[in-house]
């Protein structure tokens, strides 16, 4: 079969790999469309660590090919969405509740220490395969899994009716953000430092989400509740926030670091949280929202696997040549690598 395999950082590569064999308890979905996620970006930008060699990819759609000895809940055919945040259900975070934090991550991490979605094929736990709804296209339930980190980031926000909300970045997370509270009636501003961006949120999204280029924020009010999806924490977000405000980080970078000024915090009641990816219960719900959420709408393109190159160029990752590729600006929202190029919209 044909996969997008992790080189190194700057290399992506497309591979020939052998079909993965089932093993009991698992499940062999044919993929039918991945998304590109900011998470395969910054591994290829050497900014999010990562096994080389691996096949990338964990927000994946397909159809159940085959499932292993003992397996009830899949059978052949079976349109499902792969939940990619395994844990093991067994360590002391696992049962305090917490499974997106599990301790026994290594080697269970989709697409970043174990083989990924983009491929032809891609064998999963059965545990972690859902079914999609009939009416959920692929292009629509590609998005599950982000939705679901959204569902879980923003809860951590513990929002009420009455906030203010700023999103900071509109890349897919960013528009999922304002996509969820725009549903929900809150007042939403998106801000964006990327022209490119800016446009494309402002077509894509209700007419409800003021989408301000970065800087022009401060316009829109002092927010109750800002998320941050950039990784970097701009220092103007902090110092914005209305009093008893709650920042919410949810974009990571390895190497990501903010100054922030404790006295703030204090004086002005501000809390600054992370979540972190989903529980079950959140993915459930996404799959569950799917049903009524335009999700698709910031799909803007779909390739076949073996246009990966361009795929990664629209999202400024220039992905020739050693070292660390140059970005050059954003083309596109969400971007799918379909295995065979054609995905019913
Ligand atoms: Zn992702
Ligand atoms: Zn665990």
């Amino acid at each position: 079969m044909k996969a997008v395999v992790f080189e190194d950082v700057g290399l992506p590569g497309l591979h020939d790999r052998a079909v993965p064999s089932v093993g009991a308890g698992e499940v062999l979905v044919r993929v039918a469309a991945t998304g590109i996620c900011g998470t395969d970006r910054a591994i290829l930008l050497g900014e999010f660590p990562a096994r080389r060699g691996v096949v990338l990819g964990h927000e994946a759609v397909g159809t159940v090919a085959a499932v292993g000895a003992g397996v009830g809940s899949s059978a052949p055919g079976d349109r499902v969405v792969i939940n990619p945040t395994y844990h093991c259900d067994r360590c002391r975070t696992c049962r305090r509740g917490l499974p997106a934090h599990c301790g026994a991550k290594e080697g269970r991490e989709v697409g970043v220490d174990r083989d990924g979605t983009m491929a032809e094929f891609a064998v999963v736990p059965e545990r972690f395969v859902h079914r999609l709804p009939a009416s959920v296209s692929y292009r629509r339930g590609a998005l599950v899994e982000p939705l679901a980190c959204v569902l879980n980031n923003l809860a951590a926000a513990r929002p009420r009716w009455d906030d203010r909300v700023l999103v900071v970045g509109a890349g897919p997370i960013g528009a999922l953000c304002a996509l969820v509270l725009a549903r929900r009636g809150a007042r939403v501003t998106l801000a964006e430092r990327d022209p490119g961006r800016v446009a494309l949120a402002r077509e894509l999204l209700p007419p409800t989400v003021l989408v301000l280029a970065a800087g022009e924020a401060a316009g829109a009010g002092a927010p109750d509740v800002a998320v941050d999806t950039t990784g970097s924490l701009p220092g103007d977000v902090l110092a914005a926030m209305a009093p008893g405000g709650t920042v919410v980080v949810m974009g990571e970078k390895e190497a990501g670091v903010a100054t922030v000024p404790l006295r703030s915090l204090v004086t002005r009641g501000i809390r600054l949280v992370g979540a972190g990816p989903y529980r079950p219960a959140d993915f459930e719900l996404a799959v569950e929202l799917a049903t009524e959420l335009p999700l698709e709408d910031l799909v803007t393109h779909v390739l076949p696997l073996d246009r990966y190159a361009e795929a990664l160029a629209m999202l400024a990752v220039a992905p020739t040549g050693p070292g660390r590729p140059a970005a050059d600006g954003y083309r596109a929202m969400k971007v799918l690598l379909a295995a065979d190029g054609a995905l019913a919209p």
